[in-house]
């Protein structure tokens, strides 16, 4: 399994990973970014399905500041 999530703290609202991953990423009022997945509401508690995999790391690699965070059990 799977799970993920947006520090905002070092976000820089870059825009990328909505683009890379739309399925899993939008963005807040202020252009940072967070996991919307399933209402995951960024808390990284909601399993990202197989299917999205391949966006999400793609997301992880474009993401100029590492802030997008995985773990293999809910955050
Ligand atoms: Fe923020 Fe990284 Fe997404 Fe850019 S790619 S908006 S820095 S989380």
């Amino acid at each position: 399994a799977i799970y993920t999530w947006v520090d905002q703290d070092t976000c820089i609202a870059c825009g990328a990973c909505g683009s890379t991953a739309p399925d899993i990423f939008e963005y807040n009022d202020e252009g940072m970014a967070e996991v919307v997945y399933a209402g995951d509401g960024n808390t990284g508690t909601t399993e990202i399905p197989a299917a999205l995999k391949d966006d999400l790391y793609d997301a992880v690699d474009g993401c100029p500041t590492d802030s997008i965070k995985l773990a293999d059990t809910p955050k």
